[in-house]
């Protein structure tokens, strides 16, 4: 059983970050991915990062996550992937990380650990399949759109934002459901009424129907939900969105040195900037435990 002074479970920007900030002040973490490379949500973004002054030449979030992952080996940060955490135990002061890799289960012993595991996709009960897409990212960009029949689901962001791709990338026509809009207004007035059912709506996934309305492809995008898949000793507190509960000082949970940054926190607003900070807000408040214990 190994022992490190932290486990950051997720290698997207929060903990990838958390994990730089904890290793440059001296300290040995060790980050935990269950994909094969780091990057979290941003190997599933073939799209140009917008949002990061630092960054020229709008590099997507695929090549950024590659520059993660170099980032991280460069820097001799101990880097699990393909390892996916299942359990946090306690023993004493200590956490016993476990995880399952190919190669079989594996303990890790900390006293401080990190959760970084990001969101996934909300799909509302609706499954996924060749014709049917939950979430935003890679499928959607890479899938030909020519002449197809869409219907998009979902009033916020990212369904207004998909709707616009789509549309342009020649579809024979786009229809947006939403039983509600919250989208911002830069994407609500490119987006034509007529396109639009506004209120209650049906989905019915196997006859590839909305409101009994036939489409050659349904996108489903109905926001984010945390990736709390692992189980816990100790009360985790959660806020009523169904995020973990932070203090913002020091992005502290309910449980003593146990932290969640990012996403998972359901910070506002998510996005790669906020995720980062998180994990520095974090790496910040573990050096000063490690310093007084
Ligand atoms: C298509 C798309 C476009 C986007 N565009 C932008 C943009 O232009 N600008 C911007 O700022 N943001 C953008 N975002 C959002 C940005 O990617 C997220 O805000 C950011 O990735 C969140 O970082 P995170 O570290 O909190 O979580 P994530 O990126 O979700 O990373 C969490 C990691 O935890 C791992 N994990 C989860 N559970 C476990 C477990 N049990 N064991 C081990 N590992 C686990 C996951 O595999 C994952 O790698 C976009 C997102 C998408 C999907």
């Amino acid at each position: 059983m190994n022992h490190y002074d932290a486990i950051i479970i997720g290698a997207g920007p929060a903990g990838a970050q958390c994990a730089l900030w904890l290793k440059q002040l001296g300290y040995e973490p060790c980050v935990i991915d269950a994909q094969p490379q780091a990057g979290g949500l941003l190997c599933d973004n073939p799209y140009p990062l917008s949002g990061m002054v630092c960054m020229a030449g709008q590099p997507s979030g695929q090549q950024l996550a590659a520059d993660m992952q170099a980032t991280l080996l460069a820097s001799q940060v101990c880097l699990k992937t393909s390892q996916r955490v299942t359990r946090i135990g306690r023993y004493h002061d200590q956490y016993l990380v476990e995880s399952v890799a190919p190669s079989g289960v594996s303990v890790l012993q900390t006293r401080h650990v990190v959760i970084a595991s990001g969101v996934k996709a909300r799909d509302g009960g609706i499954l996924a399949s060749d014709r049917i897409m939950i979430g935003p990212g890679s499928r959607v960009h890479a899938h030909d759109w020519r002449g197809l029949r869409v219907a998009i689901v979902g009033g916020g962001d990212n369904a207004f934002e998909n709707f616009l791709f789509i549309r342009d990338r020649h579809a024979r026509s786009v229809h947006l459901f939403a039983r509600s809009v919250h989208a911002r207004q830069q994407f609500r007035k490119l987006v034509p009424a007529a396109a639009m059912t506004i209120g209650d709506y049906e989905v019915d996934a196997p006859k590839l129907a909305v409101n009994s309305q036939s489409f050659d492809r349904i996108v489903v995008m109905y926001g984010w939900e945390p990736r709390l898949d692992f189980t816990l000793d100790g009360l985790l507190r959660i806020d009523q969105r169904g995020f973990v509960s932070t203090e913002p000082a020091s992005c502290e949970t309910s449980v003593t040195n146990l932290y969640a940054i990012g996403e998972v926190a359901g910070r506002q607003h998510p996005s790669c900037a906020t995720a980062m900070a998180d994990g520095v807000v974090a790496a910040k408040a573990i050096q000063l435990r490690l310093e007084n214990s």
